[in-house]
Formats: structure tokens, sequence, C-alpha cells
């Protein structure tokens, strides 16, 4: 008989891990036990050589659903004098936790059926859970994982549960937030006055309700949404106007596939992700019918999601169409998570509320993805996949442990630990008092979850993000070393440590473009070529700076950005006297431009910006779109990109063109083509398209060059302005016909939410 020590890594805790370990033992006929410690779990297993081979085989190939394993260490053992009789689950022994919690998953089919069935002691009950499924890190106040430290503490369980608990035959053995109707949560319908609605079934009264056009806040695994009838167009303007929230598109939920497929084009790749257990919003282009125009204005997209939970499984069978689903707050504030929070802050909104007694601990908003270049990547990554950890390639193993503090917009933070990455949920924009709480109180929990105390802090260069300001108090109070990393060196890194890129990568030709970010000389920076690997960057090339009139205030009114590149590129008194009868030319004529013109060449409150973003802002404001004031950052972007979808194909062969001089890419050849396209009255939709053709053209050609001269391989694309479908596919496509290799984010968003785990990665690898 042979023995061995059986050491797993990864997710493996709280998944139904021992369990599993457990049946296999038995069905391989060894003996032994398995527990749980502070590294994952641990096996000694005894048995006939083959059944040990065959078992690690299977524990590899069969895990629980919501496992990740890393690794898993075989080392040979002695038998000891008392072997074992038979194969048993024990205590875990103390130790320093490091395993922390997984993610919150949408309901198993298992639980889906016992729901559905009318003789089950679950049915129709809208907390039903296993170690398959369920809330994990939206409920965790601490560690170790169990009961206790989740806000299922408040319910102790009946004798079925509690037996299903301690069974290792069960699909809920140490399920921790088992529960059932006897002893579980329970959920109540109430008005807008606090109201208890009688008695009956209020999931089916809740839809009675959306069908007739009310707004209903509904509290649900990360946070409470708000929810109304996504056919109704009276119900969805008036959700847009009460919650102030004008023109970001709004989250739906549908029954199952079927369903979206009605309203929207749903393919192979698109239909995985929606059955995913993290069940993310899916964004999809938009087809067949009708939903109110309110859903999306501006948009030929949908972003659907399928029921996660049993309550949404209940609520959608009683809906014969989508519902909208979207956070529960006003405009910029995080998403209530309190039932009397949500009564005061959604007062003015919701008309009805169907709340439950268990406690949101931690907020996680809905997860959104869209394939993009045959692939699924994140525009923001938060339930269902928080706080799964990203290992780190060949050479970030190392015992320093570090804490980066993410940006300003879209933020999250980044542990680093043990050759492992764990990027925060979304947290949001910091400018909000309560998003910027919110921030505070996720990075003491990670802190907590994860047994991590930081011996390095990084941070942005920008001095006003309060992640930075915040990251230098905590590096004095705490005695630790302070690290800046560059905002757009941080976007580049970040996308080569999950593409997998080595420490001592061979560099890689960086292409950064996004909003603002602060660069190396103090002036803003947002369209980079920069020579990179994760140790230091060269800024090789840019996007020719173009002053911001007015600061701040030329992000909320693209128009600014429009006159600011007229005045130089041809020149704006020829434009104003050769195009007299266009649109923006009259617009811009209403506007103070001598002051503007002032402040500009006086450099006052004007500062120059390299920014792909304002180059968006201004062609989207010369065609109309968000020209007096855009809603959120990147809604000129978004809008830009909708209008050329639908002529992208056939405009390749008329892509505006640019100049590089040196190491500036300057866009005069585009201002003067757009302009005459104007004055010929081509549809803005083909002016639109041109400009993605041109502006991916110009990367493309850019960085070829470059890659030429440096004699590079590798050009990584990252920054929120690739979250343009489009440009990120035609501009891959143009590079990879040069035969460069491209890498572009997948795991984490190309936006600032992915900054993090650029910060952390540089900040390694200069220690
Ligand atoms: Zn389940
Ligand atoms: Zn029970």
């Amino acid at each position: 008989m042979a023995g061995e020590f059986i050491r797993v890594t990864g997710v493996v805790q709280g998944v139904g891990f021992r369990p599993n370990v457990w049946r296999l033992a038995h069905e391989c006929g060894l003996r032994g036990r398995v527990w749980n410690d502070a590294e994952g779990v641990l096996i000694h297993a005894w048995g006939r050589r083959q059944a040990l081979d065959v078992f690690v085989q299977r524990l590899r190939d069969e895990p629980p659903p919501l496992a990740n394993i890393e690794d898993i260490i075989r080392t040979l053992l002695d038998a000891p004098a008392d072997l074992p009789e038979d194969f048993r689950i024990v205590e875990s022994r103390e130790g320093k936790p490091h395993t922390g919690v997984a993610a919150d998953a949408a309901t198993c089919p298992e639980c889906l059926a016992e729901v559905l069935d009318p003789a089950n002691r679950r049915y129709r009950y809208p907390f039903t859970n296993c170690t398959h499924c369920g809330p994990r890190l939206s409920i965790v106040r601490a560690i170790p994982y169990d009961r206790a430290n989740t806000s299922m503490a408040a319910f102790s369980m009946c004798a079925q549960c509690q037996a299903e608990y301690d069974n290792p035959a069960d699909r809920r053995f140490h399920a921790q937030p088992n529960a059932c109707p006897e002893c579980g949560p329970q959920i109540w319908l109430e008005d807008n006055y606090g109201h208890r609605l009688p008695e009956g079934d209020v999931i089916e009264a809740t839809a009675d309700l959306i069908h007739a056009g009310n707004i209903v806040a509904i509290k649900g695994i990360g946070g409470i949404h708000l929810a109304c009838d996504a056919a109704n167009a009276e119900a969805v303007d008036t959700l847009r106007r009460r919650k102030h929230r004008y023109h970001k598109a709004l989250a739906l939920m549908a029954r199952d596939i079927d369903m979206i497929k009605c309203f929207a084009e749903v393919n192979d790749a698109e239909a995985a992700l929606l059955n995913d257990r993290a069940a993310p919003v899916v964004v999809l282009d938009a087809r067949g019918e009708r939903l109110a125009p309110a859903v999306a204005p501006g948009q030929n997209s949908l972003g659907f999601m399928l029921p996660y939970t049993p309550l949404h499984h209940l609520l959608m069978q009683a809906m014969n169409r989508p519902i909208v689903l979207t956070s529960g707050n006003r405009s910029d504030e995080p998403q209530s998570i309190d039932n009397q929070d949500a009564q005061q802050r959604l007062k003015q909104i919701a008309d009805y509320y169907l709340l439950h007694d268990r406690d949101i601990v931690n907020r996680l908003d809905d997860s959104v993805l869209r394939v993009i270049d045959a692939r699924p990547r994140f525009l923001r990554r938060a339930r269902g996949y928080a706080p799964r950890s990203i290992r780190l390639p060949d050479g970030f193993a190392t015992s320093t442990n570090i804490l980066a503090m993410g940006g300003e917009l879209k933020n999250t933070f980044c542990l680093l630990q043990d050759g492992r990455a764990i990027l925060s949920q979304h947290i949001g924009d910091l400018e909000d008092a309560a998003t910027y709480r919110d921030y505070q109180h996720n990075l003491q929990l990670y802190r907590q979850l994860f047994g991590f105390t930081p011996a390095l802090i990084v941070i942005d260069r920008h001095p006003d993000y309060l992640s930075t300001q915040w990251g230098r108090t905590m590096a004095a109070e705490e005695g630790v070393q302070l690290i800046e990393v560059q905002h757009h060196h941080a976007h580049i890194a970040a996308c080569m440590v999950e593409q997998g890129l080595p420490l001592d990568t061979d560099k890689v030709l960086g292409v950064a473009l996004d909003g603002l970010g602060f660069g190396e000389d103090g002036s803003l920076w947002g369209g980079e070529f920069l020579l990179a690997d994760y140790r230091g960057f060269q800024r090789l090339a840019h996007f020719q700076p173009v002053p911001m009139p007015g600061g701040a205030q030329a992000i909320r009114e693209p128009w600014r950005n429009t006159f600011a590149y007229l005045l130089n590129s041809p020149v704006w008194e020829r434009v104003a006297e050769g195009y007299p009868e266009l649109d923006i030319v009259r617009f811009l004529k209403t506007k103070p431009l001598g002051v503007l013109q002032t402040m500009v060449s006086k450099d006052l409150n004007s500062p120059p910006a390299s920014s792909a973003g304002r180059l968006f802002d201004a062609v989207a404001a010369a065609l109309g779109i968000c020209r007096e004031c855009a809603d959120f950052e990147g809604q000129a972007a978004i809008e830009l990109e909708a209008l050329a979808a639908v002529h992208f194909e056939t405009q390749a062969d008329f892509a505006y063109g640019f100049e590089g001089q040196d190491d500036s890419l300057s866009w005069t050849p585009l201002w003067s083509a757009l302009l005459k396209d104007l004055a010929d009255e081509v549809a803005p939709g083909i002016i639109a398209a041109r400009f993605h053709h041109g502006l991916a053209s110009a990367v493309a050609e850019t960085a070829g060059r470059l890659c030429a001269q440096h004699e590079l391989q590798t050009v990584v694309l990252s920054g929120g302005v690739f979250q343009n479908r489009l440009l990120l596919a035609r501009t891959s496509f143009l590079l990879r016909d040069q035969g460069l290799s491209v890498l572009s984010p997948v795991a984490t968003p190309a936006n600032d939410g992915g900054l993090s785990l650029g910060q952390a990665v540089v900040a390694l690898a200069s220690c």
C-alpha cells in the first residue's frame, strides 16, 4: 500500500472541495483524510499506487463548479503504524488564512430544479443555494469563511438544513449560506410609505406591479436594483428622470436566451458568457423587436443578463418580456445595499420595494462584458468575478506584499501576494463621497480576507486623485514605502501581465489610448506610444497635444475640444470663412470664442492634452453628438462608435489621414477632410466610420514604423478608448497584417478598472 501527501492550492475552500475529495477517495477505494489549512486543502491518502494516480487525475478533471485549482503537489508518505480504517473529512487546522473567499455564483441547475419542484421543501424559496452556487463575497464580513462570519449568522439552521450541512455526501455539506423556508431569510413587498402589502405570493405581485408600469426596487445579491418593464416607454422615461440618469444605457434581464434573441443578436460566445455562473451583463447588437427607446439612447446595442438568483428566476417566469434592472441609486452615487438606506435614498424613485432580511455586506455591481475581436472583454469587473485572483507569470513569485491604489474613475485596487494578484471589484468614481467610503471599506475587508499587510503601496502620479492622496496617507501612517507609477505605463503593464508576459520579457510597443492620465512631464496624456517593459518605458510618440479650454469643463462640454482642434488645424479663421454655412461653425460662433482664444493663447486654464478621448469628443461634437454637454466620460465616444458601426465595412478606403512629424501625430489632414465631408453633406455615419478607420490606420502605421525602428515584435493595446469595438478590431487586424503580434486586455478592463493591476506589477518589477 502506498501513501501520499497531496497539497491542493487555488480557490478550494467554501466551494465544496472536501466533499468532492471525500467522494472521489471513496470511489477510488482510498483511506485517509482531508482538511483545510491556511494554504488550501491537504490530503493524506493511502491505497494502491494505481488508485492514487487515478484519484489525483480525477481531482484535476472533476473539480466542483466553483473551485479553481492552481496546483496539486504530491509527496510520498511512509505508511503510519495505525492506518486509518476509512476516508474522512477532519476539522481544519489553525493557520494564517490566505485563500480568501469565492466569488458569488448564479443559481445552479440542481437548486433551480428544486425551486421549481412543487414537491420539494424549497419550492419557490428565493434563497435556495448550495456549495455550487449562491452568495459568497457579498455576504462575508471576515475570515475564516464560515457562517458566523457572514450575514447568514442571523439565521440558525433548522434540523433538516443542519443535517444537509453536516453530511459529506450532500450537495449542501458546509454550504455556509444554506437555508430553507423554515429557517432562512424571508422576502416581503412594501409600498413607498413602508406599508407591507398583504400576504400572498409577493413575487407574482411584483411581476404584476412591473407589468402595470411601476418602478420596483428589488434587493439582490450585491445590491438593490431598480426594475421596470423594458417595453414600457413611459416607465423607462420615468425611471431615468427620477434617477437623474439620462444617457447611460440601462441593463436588462430576460427570462432566457430565447427571449433575448427577440431583441438582440446572440452568437455562441455570447450565449456561453450569458450562461456563465458569473451571470454578467453582456452587451449585444440590438436586432428584431424594439424595447423602449430610452433603454439605450444613441446606441445600437443592448446589455442583457440572465436571472442569477432563485428570486430573479421566479420573477422572470412571471414576466412575458424583459425588465430593466439597473443599479438602485441616483446618477453617480453607489448602488444602495441596505434596506433603510434604500427606503430613504430611493424614495423619490421607487414605487414599491421587494426586500429581504439577509444583509448585503459588500456592494458588488453587475459585471459587464462584450465580445470584441472574438474574445469576451470586461467593461466592468465586479459580481461573479471578484475576488478571483490572477496568477502572475514567471519571475513575479515574491514575498513582497504590494497594495496598488488604482485611479480615480472606475476605480479598483489590487493586492499582490504570493505570486497572485487579487483585483477588487469595480468600486466606481471616487469623487463621490459615498463611493470613496465604500473604497475604504473594501480595502479594509480585502486586507482582512487575505491576511494582507502591504510592504509597499503604489499610487498614480496624479496629485489630485483621491486614491493617490489616501495611498500617501496610508504609507506615511504605516511606515511603508511608496511608489508612483505613470498612468499609461500601468495600462500597458496590466495587459502584459494578464497576457502572461514574464518579468524579463522583451520590450513591447505599448499603445495607450484613453481619456486623460498624468504624464511624466506634468502635462495630460492619453494618446501614447511607449517602448515598455515592466521596469520602465520611453515615450516614443504621442498624439499632438491640444489645449482643453476651460480644463475639466472641456470634458463636460465636447464642443470646446472641437474649437481647440479647429484653432490650429487648419486655422479657425479659415474654417469660419471657408464653411460659414456648416452647422458646427454656426454653433461655435454663438460661443465666446474670443475669450477662449485668449485663454488658449495665454495658456490660461487650457492644459494641453495628447488625449485620444478628447479627439473623439471633438469629432463627435462636430457631427452634433453630445455637442453641448456629455453626461458621463466616454458618452460621445460610445455614440460615435454606434453611429459608425453601420457604415464601417464600406469605408476602409476612405480613412481620414494624419501627419506623422517625428514623435507627434497631427490630425490636421483629418479635420480638413472631415470639414469637406460635412460641407458635401456626407452622412454623419459615414464620417464617423471614416474617422474610426483613420484613427486605426494612424495607430497601426505609427506602431508599425516604431516596431521596425526598435526591432519590436509585440504591440500591446490598452486604455479606455480601446473598449471601442471597431477601433480595437480594426487596429488589431492592421497590426497582425504587418506580421506583428497583438495583445489586448481580456482578464481585466482596458479602462481605468485595470490600472491597479499594472501599478502593482510595475512596482514589483522595480523592487
Ligand atoms: Zn446550487
Ligand atoms: Zn432550514
